[in-house]
This record gives structure tokens, C-alpha cells and sequence, in this order.
């Protein structure tokens, strides 16, 4: 499942795409144009604007309307409209909050002198983004989501 996220849920996107799912998220784009990248590339939008809402409702698309102000709740409706469900968070299946690409796991040894000592000697799987090469490993981002996935599923 493919989605696009408006730009009041940046949360939102940052969130699904650690969890692995491909979601397109623009800060600044118009209406019109989201409908159409949307229909194109066949993807779910995620928007808290009734108008926007309404728009792809006539266009026949599928949607998820988010009412709520908690992130918890907002997860549980999308969960609930999508019928998708979370499992454990695992940072291989995860796509970089960046660009929305997928990561591949990078051996120690060809970072070493991109990040701090500190953070080669205390983890032991780190993940290098194909689209635009930043670096991520099993970090606080990581545990907090795993914490955040265990309230939605409780
Ligand atoms: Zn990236």
C-alpha cells in the first residue's frame, strides 16, 4: 500500500515511512497537484483537509481522513480504514524519513570516517539510504517508535 500524506501530517509520513511504508509527503504542494501525483501513482491519501478529502472522494480514490489531534489516534485511524496492522519495528524494513527511499544495511567499515566513533562502537547495524546516503542506526528514533507501536496495539 502507497501513500501520500498531506503537509499538516508531516509526523504522520515520518512515521509510516520507518515503519516501511512507501509514503510521499511534500511540505509545500497544492491541492490539484496532490490529487494528480496521487491518481498516478495510485496512492492513498492521508489529509486532515475536508476539502481536500471531499476532492478525492469524487475523484473515486482512496483516502484516509484523519480527525483526531493525538498521533495515537491518528495511527488507529489509518489502521482502521487501511486494515493494515503493526508488528515489531525492524530497521531493515524501514525507508529513510528523508526521501521516502528504501535502505540497505552498510557494514562498519565503509562509515567509518562518516560518523562519530561513538555511535560505531555502541551499535552494531547501520543502514545507509539508497536515495540520498544518509545513515541510520538502531537509535532512540527506533525504540521510541517500538514504544509508540505498543500503546497503538494495546
Ligand atoms: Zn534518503
Amino acid at each position: 500500500m502507497l501513500f501520500l500524506v498531506d503537509a499538516m501530517l508531516g509526523n504522520v509520513a515520518k512515521k509510516l515511512r520507518l515503519l516501511g511504508f512507501d509514503s510521499e509527503y511534500f511540505s509545500d504542494i497544492d491541492d490539484s497537484e496532490l490529487i494528480e501525483k496521487a491518481k498516478n501513482e495510485n496512492r492513498t491519501i492521508i489529509s486532515r483537509d475536508h476539502d481536500l478529502i471531499n476532492r478525492a472522494k469524487k475523484n473515486e480514490m482512496s483516502f484516509v481522513y484523519i480527525t483526531k489531534e493525538n498521533e495515537i489516534e491518528q495511527f488507529l485511524e489509518i489502521l482502521e480504514s487501511t486494515h493494515l496492522k503493526l508488528d515489531e519495528i525492524s530497521g531493515d524494513a524501514a525507508r529513510c524519513t528523508k526521501c521516502n527511499s528504501l535502505t540497505s544495511q552498510i557494514s562498519k567499515s565503509e562509515i567509518k570516517n562518516k560518523i562519530p566513533q561513538g555511535l560505531l562502537e555502541y551499535h552494531d547495524k547501520f543502514w545507509k539510504c539508497d536515495g540520498c546516503d544518509q545513515i541510520y542506526w538502531e537509535g532512540t528514533h527506533i525504540k521510541n517508535l517500538q514504544e509508540f507501536v505498543h500503546k497503538i496495539n494495546l
